[in-house]
């Protein structure tokens, strides 16, 4: 099993580490040329998603990874991630590449509580550690959107199909398993 990890900007090193923790191997895609003929799953790191995204269309690295997630590639895109697969984005009239039916509200948490850690229930995964770093969360979802957790009455994971995505960092705390969830989204397993 092979995962490519978006390495434009931001925390992508942190997901290598859980992958290799898992003994999984994976790669870093910084430019068009590194996206392989094939490969099993994606994961869009955290940092900051209109950066990312503008990224994104200048390396020409925009259609190709629309098109993979659309025919189906498992992804996983942790909060700047989760707005980058976001269809809509409340408070943003940037779009990106749009493939999830979740609207999120990005920089959801005010200034005070920019960032935060806290213990969540994970659906099918128990109470696991959480960081949120000026995170977004997921206001609405539809067509087939599951939630995964909640705090505070806030969606902070869900799943549609392939697509998973946190508004926290799992990359940044040493629980393994909502990286291993992902793994299991992609050999189907869950
Ligand atoms: N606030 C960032 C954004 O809007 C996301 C923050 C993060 O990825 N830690 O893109």
């Amino acid at each position: 099993m092979r995962i490519g990890v978006l390495a434009l900007q931001g925390a992508f090193i942190e997901h290598r580490h859980m992958l290799e923790a898992l003994g999984v191997e994976s790669f870093e895609i910084r430019q068009k040329s590194h996206i392989p003929t094939a490969f099993d799953g994606l994961i869009l790191p955290g940092g900051e998603s209109t950066t990312m995204g503008k990224l994104l269309r200048e390396l020409e690295l925009f259609d190709p990874i629309q098109t993979l997630i659309k025919g189906g590639l498992p992804v996983f895109g942790t909060c700047a991630g989760l707005l980058l697969l976001a269809k809509e984005i409340a408070n943003d009239d940037k779009r990106h590449l749009a493939t999830m039916d979740i609207r999120a509200k990005r920089n959801a948490y005010g200034r005070q509580l920019g960032s935060f850690h806290t213990r969540a229930e994970f659906k099918g995964l128990g109470e696991i550690p959480m960081t949120f770093i000026r995170a977004p969360y997921v206001e609405t979802l539809w067509d087939g959107t599951e939630p995964l957790a909640e705090v505070d009455g806030k969606i902070v994971a869900a799943r549609q199909g392939r697509q998973l995505v946190t508004a926290f960092h799992p990359e940044l705390d040493d629980d393994l398993s909502v990286h291993g969830y992902f793994l299991g989204m992609v050999t189907g397993s869950e």
